[in-house]
Protein backbone atom coordinates (compact mmCIF):
# COMPACT_ATOMS: atom_id res chain seq x y z
CA UNK A 1 0.00 0.00 0.00
CA UNK A 2 0.98 3.45 -0.97
CA UNK A 3 1.88 5.21 2.21
CA UNK A 4 0.95 9.07 2.17
CA UNK A 5 4.49 11.01 2.63
CA UNK A 6 5.30 13.48 5.87
CA UNK A 7 2.77 13.18 8.43
CA UNK A 8 1.77 9.61 9.02
CA UNK A 9 2.45 8.57 13.18
CA UNK A 10 5.65 7.09 13.73
CA UNK A 11 7.70 8.87 10.80
CA UNK A 12 9.40 11.45 12.90
CA UNK A 13 12.10 11.67 10.33
CA UNK A 14 9.27 13.66 7.90
CA UNK A 15 8.27 16.69 7.75
CA UNK A 16 5.99 17.67 11.37
CA UNK A 17 1.68 17.17 11.35
CA UNK A 18 -0.25 19.23 9.93
CA UNK A 19 -2.98 20.84 11.89
CA UNK A 20 -5.84 18.57 10.92
CA UNK A 21 -3.14 15.70 11.45
CA UNK A 22 -5.05 14.45 14.39
CA UNK A 23 -8.62 14.37 13.76
CA UNK A 24 -10.28 10.66 13.16
CA UNK A 25 -11.60 11.77 10.22
CA UNK A 26 -9.26 13.18 8.76
CA UNK A 27 -6.92 9.92 9.21
CA UNK A 28 -10.17 8.15 7.57
CA UNK A 29 -9.81 10.07 4.35
CA UNK A 30 -6.22 9.92 4.19
CA UNK A 31 -6.92 6.35 4.72
CA UNK A 32 -9.08 5.78 1.87
CA UNK A 33 -6.66 8.10 -0.18
CA UNK A 34 -3.80 5.76 0.68
CA UNK A 35 -5.98 2.75 -0.30
CA UNK A 36 -6.52 4.02 -3.61
CA UNK A 37 -3.52 5.08 -4.62
CA UNK A 38 -2.82 2.54 -6.03
CA UNK A 39 -5.05 0.95 -7.80
CA UNK A 40 -6.00 4.62 -9.34
CA UNK A 41 -2.33 4.93 -10.79
CA UNK A 42 -1.87 7.85 -9.39
CA UNK A 43 1.76 9.26 -9.37
CA UNK A 44 3.15 9.51 -4.94
CA UNK A 45 3.82 12.58 -5.25
CA UNK A 46 0.39 13.99 -6.61
CA UNK A 47 -0.78 11.96 -3.86
CA UNK A 48 0.82 13.76 -1.72
CA UNK A 49 -0.69 16.59 -2.65
CA UNK A 50 -4.10 15.57 -2.57
CA UNK A 51 -3.20 14.34 1.12
CA UNK A 52 -3.41 18.36 2.10
CA UNK A 53 -6.25 21.02 1.18
CA UNK A 54 -4.80 23.51 -1.13
CA UNK A 55 -5.53 26.00 2.50
CA UNK A 56 -7.37 26.70 5.43
CA UNK A 57 -8.27 29.32 7.49
CA UNK A 58 -9.21 29.40 10.69
CA UNK A 59 -11.49 32.51 12.74
CA UNK A 60 -12.51 33.56 15.68
CA UNK A 61 -16.16 34.87 15.86
CA UNK A 62 -17.12 37.02 18.54
CA UNK A 63 -20.56 37.60 18.84
CA UNK A 64 -23.61 39.11 21.46
CA UNK A 65 -25.82 36.57 22.90
CA UNK A 66 -29.72 37.52 23.39
CA UNK A 67 -28.81 37.68 27.31
CA UNK A 68 -26.38 40.25 26.77
CA UNK A 69 -23.04 38.26 27.45
CA UNK A 70 -20.41 37.77 24.73
CA UNK A 71 -18.98 34.44 23.30
CA UNK A 72 -16.81 33.23 20.75
CA UNK A 73 -17.27 30.51 18.55
CA UNK A 74 -14.48 28.94 16.15
CA UNK A 75 -14.92 29.25 12.62
CA UNK A 76 -13.48 27.13 9.80
CA UNK A 77 -12.93 27.38 5.59
CA UNK A 78 -11.01 24.55 4.03
CA UNK A 79 -10.34 24.04 0.40
CA UNK A 80 -9.08 21.20 -0.22
CA UNK A 81 -8.94 22.34 -4.45
CA UNK A 82 -8.73 25.32 -6.58
CA UNK A 83 -7.87 23.41 -9.77
CA UNK A 84 -10.54 22.99 -11.73
CA UNK A 85 -12.72 25.58 -10.65
CA UNK A 86 -13.94 27.30 -6.95
CA UNK A 87 -14.00 25.12 -4.29
CA UNK A 88 -17.46 24.13 -3.69
CA UNK A 89 -19.12 22.30 -0.51
CA UNK A 90 -21.27 22.59 2.77
CA UNK A 91 -21.00 25.01 6.22
CA UNK A 92 -21.88 22.93 8.71
CA UNK A 93 -23.11 24.13 12.39
CA UNK A 94 -22.29 21.05 15.08
CA UNK A 95 -20.55 20.81 18.14
CA UNK A 96 -17.93 18.42 17.13
CA UNK A 97 -16.71 20.73 14.04
CA UNK A 98 -12.59 21.18 13.99
CA UNK A 99 -10.21 21.54 11.15
CA UNK A 100 -9.42 18.47 10.83
CA UNK A 101 -13.34 17.15 10.27
CA UNK A 102 -13.74 19.81 7.82
CA UNK A 103 -10.73 19.38 6.00
CA UNK A 104 -11.49 15.70 5.64
CA UNK A 105 -15.06 16.78 4.42
CA UNK A 106 -13.65 18.65 1.91
CA UNK A 107 -11.26 16.10 0.57
CA UNK A 108 -14.41 14.21 -0.36
CA UNK A 109 -15.90 16.97 -1.75
CA UNK A 110 -13.26 17.09 -4.40
CA UNK A 111 -13.59 13.23 -5.21
CA UNK A 112 -17.25 14.10 -5.47
CA UNK A 113 -16.92 16.89 -8.05
CA UNK A 114 -14.51 14.45 -9.42
CA UNK A 115 -16.91 11.88 -9.80
CA UNK A 116 -19.78 14.16 -11.65
CA UNK A 117 -17.31 15.86 -13.42
CA UNK A 118 -18.56 19.02 -12.33
CA UNK A 119 -15.95 22.09 -12.64
CA UNK A 120 -15.30 22.51 -8.67
CA UNK A 121 -12.85 21.64 -6.13
CA UNK A 122 -13.79 20.39 -2.95
CA UNK A 123 -14.19 23.05 0.28
CA UNK A 124 -16.16 22.58 3.11
CA UNK A 125 -16.56 24.58 6.10
CA UNK A 126 -18.14 24.75 9.77
CA UNK A 127 -18.51 26.48 13.28
CA UNK A 128 -18.37 24.24 16.16
CA UNK A 129 -21.43 25.22 17.88
CA UNK A 130 -24.98 23.72 18.92
CA UNK A 131 -26.97 25.29 16.31
CA UNK A 132 -30.24 23.90 18.69
CA UNK A 133 -29.32 25.77 21.58
CA UNK A 134 -29.24 29.62 19.33
CA UNK A 135 -32.06 31.96 19.15
CA UNK A 136 -32.84 32.98 15.50
CA UNK A 137 -30.90 36.64 15.65
CA UNK A 138 -27.68 34.66 17.72
CA UNK A 139 -27.63 32.27 14.32
CA UNK A 140 -28.27 35.27 12.07
CA UNK A 141 -25.19 36.89 13.73
CA UNK A 142 -23.05 34.17 13.81
CA UNK A 143 -23.16 33.48 10.55
CA UNK A 144 -22.72 36.95 9.06
CA UNK A 145 -19.63 37.61 11.33
CA UNK A 146 -18.57 34.24 10.14
CA UNK A 147 -19.17 35.56 6.34
CA UNK A 148 -17.26 39.17 7.16
CA UNK A 149 -14.13 37.18 9.03
CA UNK A 150 -13.63 34.53 5.31
CA UNK A 151 -14.59 37.39 3.19
CA UNK A 152 -10.63 36.93 1.72
CA UNK A 153 -10.96 33.46 0.58
CA UNK A 154 -14.63 33.20 -0.83
CA UNK A 155 -16.16 34.48 -4.15
CA UNK A 156 -18.27 33.20 -6.88
CA UNK A 157 -15.07 32.20 -8.77
CA UNK A 158 -13.38 31.26 -5.84
CA UNK A 159 -15.40 29.13 -2.96
CA UNK A 160 -19.08 28.71 -3.39
CA UNK A 161 -20.74 27.28 -0.09
CA UNK A 162 -24.03 25.67 0.41
CA UNK A 163 -26.08 24.17 3.47
CA UNK A 164 -24.96 21.06 5.22
CA UNK A 165 -25.53 20.00 9.15
CA UNK A 166 -27.39 22.52 11.11
CA UNK A 167 -27.34 25.20 8.13
CA UNK A 168 -30.59 25.75 5.75
CA UNK A 169 -31.59 28.09 3.06
CA UNK A 170 -31.89 30.90 5.68
CA UNK A 171 -28.41 30.52 6.53
CA UNK A 172 -27.49 30.90 2.82
CA UNK A 173 -29.60 33.86 2.80
CA UNK A 174 -27.67 35.62 5.44
CA UNK A 175 -24.21 34.94 3.93
CA UNK A 176 -25.45 36.20 0.52
CA UNK A 177 -26.88 39.42 1.70
CA UNK A 178 -23.46 40.01 3.96
CA UNK A 179 -21.26 39.37 0.75
CA UNK A 180 -23.87 41.49 -1.60
CA UNK A 181 -23.51 44.22 0.94
CA UNK A 182 -19.91 44.26 0.89
CA UNK A 183 -19.38 44.38 -3.30
CA UNK A 184 -22.80 46.61 -3.56
CA UNK A 185 -24.81 44.47 -6.00
CA UNK A 186 -27.14 41.67 -5.22
CA UNK A 187 -24.37 38.47 -5.57
CA UNK A 188 -26.58 35.46 -5.53
CA UNK A 189 -23.61 33.37 -6.75
CA UNK A 190 -21.89 33.41 -3.99
CA UNK A 191 -23.55 30.46 -2.53
CA UNK A 192 -26.21 27.84 -3.74
CA UNK A 193 -28.72 26.03 -1.43
CA UNK A 194 -30.68 29.72 -0.73
CA UNK A 195 -34.26 30.82 -0.86
CA UNK A 196 -35.60 30.44 -4.33
CA UNK A 197 -36.88 34.21 -4.16
CA UNK A 198 -32.94 35.19 -4.30
CA UNK A 199 -31.66 32.85 -6.38
CA UNK A 200 -31.95 29.44 -5.21
CA UNK A 201 -32.67 26.69 -7.60
CA UNK A 202 -35.86 24.84 -7.91
CA UNK A 203 -35.57 21.29 -6.49
CA UNK A 204 -32.57 21.88 -4.68
CA UNK A 205 -33.48 21.49 -1.17
CA UNK A 206 -34.65 18.12 -2.69
CA UNK A 207 -31.57 17.01 -4.48
CA UNK A 208 -29.93 15.23 -2.09
CA UNK A 209 -32.14 12.73 -1.06
CA UNK A 210 -33.50 12.62 -4.78
CA UNK A 211 -30.39 11.31 -5.91
CA UNK A 212 -29.74 9.00 -2.68
CA UNK A 213 -33.38 7.45 -4.16
CA UNK A 214 -32.20 7.42 -7.52
CA UNK A 215 -29.17 5.30 -6.34
CA UNK A 216 -31.18 2.61 -4.31
CA UNK A 217 -33.50 2.06 -7.24
CA UNK A 218 -30.47 1.07 -8.96
CA UNK A 219 -29.28 -0.59 -6.41
CA UNK A 220 -32.27 -3.03 -5.82
CA UNK A 221 -32.67 -3.51 -9.76
CA UNK A 222 -29.35 -4.84 -9.21
CA UNK A 223 -30.58 -7.15 -6.43
CA UNK A 224 -33.63 -8.12 -8.33
CA UNK A 225 -35.69 -6.66 -5.14
CA UNK A 226 -38.94 -4.39 -6.26
CA UNK A 227 -38.91 -1.63 -4.47
CA UNK A 228 -42.86 -2.80 -3.35
CA UNK A 229 -41.09 -5.64 -1.51
CA UNK A 230 -38.46 -3.65 0.33
CA UNK A 231 -37.91 -1.57 3.56
CA UNK A 232 -35.69 1.28 4.71
CA UNK A 233 -34.34 2.46 7.92
CA UNK A 234 -33.11 5.80 7.67
CA UNK A 235 -30.92 7.75 10.44
CA UNK A 236 -31.06 11.35 10.38
CA UNK A 237 -34.62 13.25 9.78
CA UNK A 238 -33.14 16.74 8.06
CA UNK A 239 -32.86 17.85 4.64
CA UNK A 240 -31.44 14.46 3.37
CA UNK A 241 -32.88 11.95 5.63
CA UNK A 242 -36.61 13.52 5.19
CA UNK A 243 -36.50 13.94 1.48
CA UNK A 244 -34.81 10.61 0.82
CA UNK A 245 -38.05 8.59 3.29
CA UNK A 246 -40.38 10.74 1.36
CA UNK A 247 -39.21 10.10 -2.21
CA UNK A 248 -38.74 6.25 -1.18
CA UNK A 249 -42.42 6.08 -0.14
CA UNK A 250 -43.09 7.44 -3.21
CA UNK A 251 -41.51 4.75 -4.93
CA UNK A 252 -43.67 2.53 -3.18
CA UNK A 253 -40.98 1.16 -0.33
CA UNK A 254 -42.13 1.06 3.25
CA UNK A 255 -39.73 3.00 5.60
CA UNK A 256 -39.44 0.59 9.02
CA UNK A 257 -37.33 2.89 10.98
CA UNK A 258 -36.14 6.93 11.17
CA UNK A 259 -34.42 8.08 13.98
CA UNK A 260 -32.41 11.84 14.44
CA UNK A 261 -30.36 13.37 17.28
CA UNK A 262 -32.78 12.74 20.16
CA UNK A 263 -34.28 9.20 19.65
CA UNK A 264 -35.59 6.68 17.08
CA UNK A 265 -39.00 5.01 16.06
CA UNK A 266 -39.26 1.48 14.79
CA UNK A 267 -42.42 0.30 13.03
CA UNK A 268 -42.73 -3.24 11.08
CA UNK A 269 -46.11 -2.36 9.19
CA UNK A 270 -44.14 1.14 7.50
CA UNK A 271 -43.97 5.03 9.42
CA UNK A 272 -46.36 7.75 7.84
CA UNK A 273 -43.45 9.32 7.08
CA UNK A 274 -45.50 12.34 5.45
CA UNK A 275 -47.54 12.59 8.95
CA UNK A 276 -43.83 12.01 10.40
CA UNK A 277 -42.96 15.12 8.67
CA UNK A 278 -45.93 17.33 9.69
CA UNK A 279 -45.48 16.08 13.36
CA UNK A 280 -42.00 18.00 13.50
CA UNK A 281 -42.93 21.10 11.31
CA UNK A 282 -45.28 21.53 14.45
CA UNK A 283 -42.65 21.37 16.69
CA UNK A 284 -42.81 18.35 18.36
CA UNK A 285 -39.63 15.90 18.89
CA UNK A 286 -39.83 12.97 16.49
CA UNK A 287 -40.03 10.23 19.59
CA UNK A 288 -43.08 11.25 20.27
CA UNK A 289 -44.93 10.40 16.94
CA UNK A 290 -47.40 7.79 18.03
CA UNK A 291 -46.91 6.16 14.78
CA UNK A 292 -44.08 3.97 15.51
CA UNK A 293 -42.42 2.51 18.83
CA UNK A 294 -39.75 4.73 20.48
CA UNK A 295 -36.15 2.76 20.11
CA UNK A 296 -32.92 3.67 21.32
CA UNK A 297 -30.18 5.16 18.77
CA UNK A 298 -27.72 2.51 18.39
CA UNK A 299 -30.45 0.27 18.02
CA UNK A 300 -31.95 2.01 14.67
CA UNK A 301 -28.89 0.67 12.71
CA UNK A 302 -28.73 -2.84 13.34
CA UNK A 303 -32.91 -3.47 12.58
CA UNK A 304 -33.36 -5.48 10.17
CA UNK A 305 -34.16 -3.36 6.56
CA UNK A 306 -33.79 -4.28 3.16
CA UNK A 307 -31.54 -0.92 2.88
CA UNK A 308 -29.86 1.33 5.35
CA UNK A 309 -29.81 4.95 4.84
CA UNK A 310 -27.35 6.70 7.60
CA UNK A 311 -28.31 10.26 6.76
CA UNK A 312 -26.47 12.07 9.63
CA UNK A 313 -23.09 12.02 10.87
CA UNK A 314 -19.97 10.71 9.56
CA UNK A 315 -18.21 7.52 11.47
CA UNK A 316 -21.43 5.81 12.93
CA UNK A 317 -20.78 2.47 11.21
CA UNK A 318 -17.77 0.86 12.85
CA UNK A 319 -15.93 -2.32 13.41
CA UNK A 320 -18.16 -2.53 16.49
CA UNK A 321 -21.42 -2.68 15.26
CA UNK A 322 -20.71 -3.85 11.42
CA UNK A 323 -21.31 -7.67 12.59
CA UNK A 324 -25.01 -6.69 13.90
CA UNK A 325 -26.06 -4.45 10.29
CA UNK A 326 -28.97 -6.70 8.64
CA UNK A 327 -29.70 -4.80 5.57
CA UNK A 328 -28.75 -6.11 2.25
CA UNK A 329 -28.18 -2.50 0.89
CA UNK A 330 -26.19 0.23 2.48
CA UNK A 331 -27.00 3.47 0.75
CA UNK A 332 -24.63 6.60 2.64
CA UNK A 333 -26.59 9.42 2.49
CA UNK A 334 -24.28 10.88 4.97
CA UNK A 335 -20.54 11.92 4.62
CA UNK A 336 -18.32 9.34 5.53
CA UNK A 337 -20.63 7.29 7.58
CA UNK A 338 -18.71 3.99 7.79
CA UNK A 339 -14.79 3.62 8.86
CA UNK A 340 -12.32 1.47 7.03
CA UNK A 341 -12.68 -0.71 9.65
CA UNK A 342 -16.27 -1.77 8.98
CA UNK A 343 -15.98 -1.78 5.52
CA UNK A 344 -13.99 -5.48 5.34
CA UNK A 345 -16.70 -6.76 7.60
CA UNK A 346 -19.58 -5.29 5.32
CA UNK A 347 -17.71 -6.88 2.11
CA UNK A 348 -17.73 -10.39 4.20
CA UNK A 349 -21.63 -10.11 4.90
CA UNK A 350 -22.52 -9.36 1.55
CA UNK A 351 -23.76 -6.07 1.95
CA UNK A 352 -24.31 -3.82 -1.28
CA UNK A 353 -22.51 -0.75 -0.21
CA UNK A 354 -23.41 2.81 -2.36
CA UNK A 355 -20.59 4.87 -0.95
CA UNK A 356 -21.21 8.26 0.39
CA UNK A 357 -19.32 10.40 -2.45
CA UNK A 358 -21.81 8.83 -5.38
CA UNK A 359 -25.02 8.53 -2.84
CA UNK A 360 -24.84 12.16 -2.12
CA UNK A 361 -23.44 13.55 -4.95
CA UNK A 362 -27.27 15.04 -6.00
CA UNK A 363 -26.96 18.06 -3.26
CA UNK A 364 -23.61 19.47 -5.62
CA UNK A 365 -25.12 18.65 -8.76
CA UNK A 366 -28.30 20.81 -7.95
CA UNK A 367 -26.10 23.23 -6.64
CA UNK A 368 -24.21 23.28 -10.01
CA UNK A 369 -27.19 24.00 -11.50
CA UNK A 370 -28.04 26.81 -9.42
CA UNK A 371 -24.57 28.66 -9.72
CA UNK A 372 -24.88 28.36 -13.59
CA UNK A 373 -28.18 29.90 -13.29
CA UNK A 374 -27.48 32.79 -11.34
CA UNK A 375 -23.92 33.14 -13.33
CA UNK A 376 -26.23 33.50 -16.46
CA UNK A 377 -29.27 34.64 -14.95
CA UNK A 378 -31.31 32.17 -16.53
CA UNK A 379 -33.76 30.27 -15.33
CA UNK A 380 -34.44 26.46 -15.27
CA UNK A 381 -37.70 24.75 -14.95
CA UNK A 382 -38.12 22.13 -11.66
CA UNK A 383 -38.61 19.90 -14.15
CA UNK A 384 -34.98 20.83 -15.99
CA UNK A 385 -33.70 20.37 -12.66
CA UNK A 386 -34.96 17.15 -11.73
CA UNK A 387 -34.72 15.68 -15.43
CA UNK A 388 -30.86 16.75 -15.80
CA UNK A 389 -30.24 15.71 -11.96
CA UNK A 390 -31.38 12.05 -13.17
CA UNK A 391 -29.63 11.71 -15.64
CA UNK A 392 -26.30 12.44 -14.46
CA UNK A 393 -26.77 10.96 -11.18
CA UNK A 394 -27.64 7.75 -13.27
CA UNK A 395 -24.44 8.05 -15.48
CA UNK A 396 -22.13 8.31 -12.92
CA UNK A 397 -23.84 5.45 -10.95
CA UNK A 398 -23.13 3.29 -14.16
CA UNK A 399 -19.57 4.70 -14.83
CA UNK A 400 -18.36 3.79 -10.86
CA UNK A 401 -20.61 0.29 -11.12
CA UNK A 402 -18.73 -0.29 -14.05
CA UNK A 403 -15.10 0.46 -13.41
CA UNK A 404 -16.18 -1.95 -10.20
CA UNK A 405 -16.74 -5.08 -12.03
CA UNK A 406 -13.99 -3.85 -14.60
CA UNK A 407 -11.50 -3.77 -12.01
CA UNK A 408 -13.18 -6.52 -9.48
CA UNK A 409 -12.80 -3.86 -7.06
CA UNK A 410 -15.80 -2.38 -4.17
CA UNK A 411 -18.13 0.48 -5.19
CA UNK A 412 -16.05 1.96 -2.67
CA UNK A 413 -12.73 1.54 -3.96
CA UNK A 414 -14.12 2.37 -8.13
CA UNK A 415 -15.57 5.65 -6.61
CA UNK A 416 -12.95 6.78 -5.32
CA UNK A 417 -10.56 5.86 -8.09
CA UNK A 418 -12.65 8.24 -10.37
CA UNK A 419 -13.09 11.14 -7.80
CA UNK A 420 -9.33 10.77 -7.11
CA UNK A 421 -8.15 10.01 -10.80
CA UNK A 422 -10.08 13.03 -12.24
CA UNK A 423 -8.51 15.72 -9.77
CA UNK A 424 -4.89 14.25 -10.29
CA UNK A 425 -5.49 14.87 -14.23
CA UNK A 426 -6.49 18.62 -13.04
CA UNK A 427 -3.61 18.57 -10.88
CA UNK A 428 -1.11 17.16 -13.63
CA UNK A 429 -2.86 19.68 -16.97
CA UNK A 430 -1.96 22.58 -14.86
CA UNK A 431 1.28 22.05 -12.99
CA UNK A 432 2.66 22.37 -9.29
CA UNK A 433 0.40 26.53 -8.57
CA UNK A 434 -2.94 25.50 -8.30
P1 LIG B 1 -29.63 18.43 8.78
O1 LIG B 1 -29.02 19.28 9.82
O2 LIG B 1 -30.73 18.97 7.94
O3 LIG B 1 -30.15 17.05 9.44
C1 LIG B 1 -29.34 16.25 10.24
C2 LIG B 1 -30.20 15.21 10.94
O4 LIG B 1 -29.31 14.30 11.63
C3 LIG B 1 -31.14 15.79 11.99
O5 LIG B 1 -32.36 15.08 11.95
C4 LIG B 1 -30.40 15.51 13.31
O6 LIG B 1 -31.24 15.43 14.44
C5 LIG B 1 -29.78 14.16 12.97
N1 LIG B 1 -28.66 13.82 13.85
C6 LIG B 1 -27.68 14.64 14.33
N2 LIG B 1 -26.89 13.96 15.17
C7 LIG B 1 -27.39 12.70 15.24
C8 LIG B 1 -27.03 11.54 15.97
N3 LIG B 1 -25.99 11.55 16.79
N4 LIG B 1 -27.77 10.41 15.79
C9 LIG B 1 -28.84 10.39 14.98
N5 LIG B 1 -29.24 11.48 14.26
C10 LIG B 1 -28.52 12.60 14.40
O7 LIG B 1 -28.40 17.95 7.86
P2 LIG B 1 -28.45 17.40 6.36
O8 LIG B 1 -28.22 18.54 5.45
O9 LIG B 1 -29.63 16.53 6.18
O10 LIG B 1 -27.10 16.53 6.31
C11 LIG B 1 -27.05 15.19 6.77
C12 LIG B 1 -25.83 14.49 6.21
O11 LIG B 1 -25.86 14.53 4.78
C13 LIG B 1 -24.48 15.12 6.60
O12 LIG B 1 -23.52 14.11 6.69
C14 LIG B 1 -24.16 16.00 5.41
O13 LIG B 1 -22.79 16.27 5.30
C15 LIG B 1 -24.68 15.12 4.29
N6 LIG B 1 -24.97 15.82 3.04
C16 LIG B 1 -25.86 16.84 3.00
C17 LIG B 1 -26.14 17.47 1.80
C18 LIG B 1 -27.18 18.55 1.68
O14 LIG B 1 -27.50 18.93 0.54
N7 LIG B 1 -27.75 19.07 2.75
C19 LIG B 1 -25.47 17.05 0.63
C20 LIG B 1 -24.57 16.00 0.70
C21 LIG B 1 -24.33 15.39 1.92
Amino acid sequence: MNKIGNFREGNEDRLPVPVYGNSPTYQMALKQLESVAECAGVDAGIINRLAIPKRAIVVSIPIRMDDGSLQVFSGYRVQHSLTSGPSKGGLRYHPSVDLGEVAALSMWMSWKCGIMNLPFGGGKGGIACDPELLSLGEKERLTRRFTEEILCVIGPRMDVMAPDLGTDEQTMAWIMDTYSMKVGYACPEIVTGKPVEIGGCLGRREATGRGVTFCILEALKELAIAPQDSTAIVQGFGNVGSVTCLELVKKGMRVVGVGDRHGSLYNPQGIDVVALQQHIAGGKPLVSFPGGKPIDNSELLTMPCTVLVPAALERVITAKNATELKCKILAEAANGPTTPEADPILLAKNIFIIPDILCNAGGVTVSYFEWVQDIQQFLWSEEQVNQKLQELMLKAYARVRETAREKKITMRMAALTLGVQKVAREKIHRGLYP
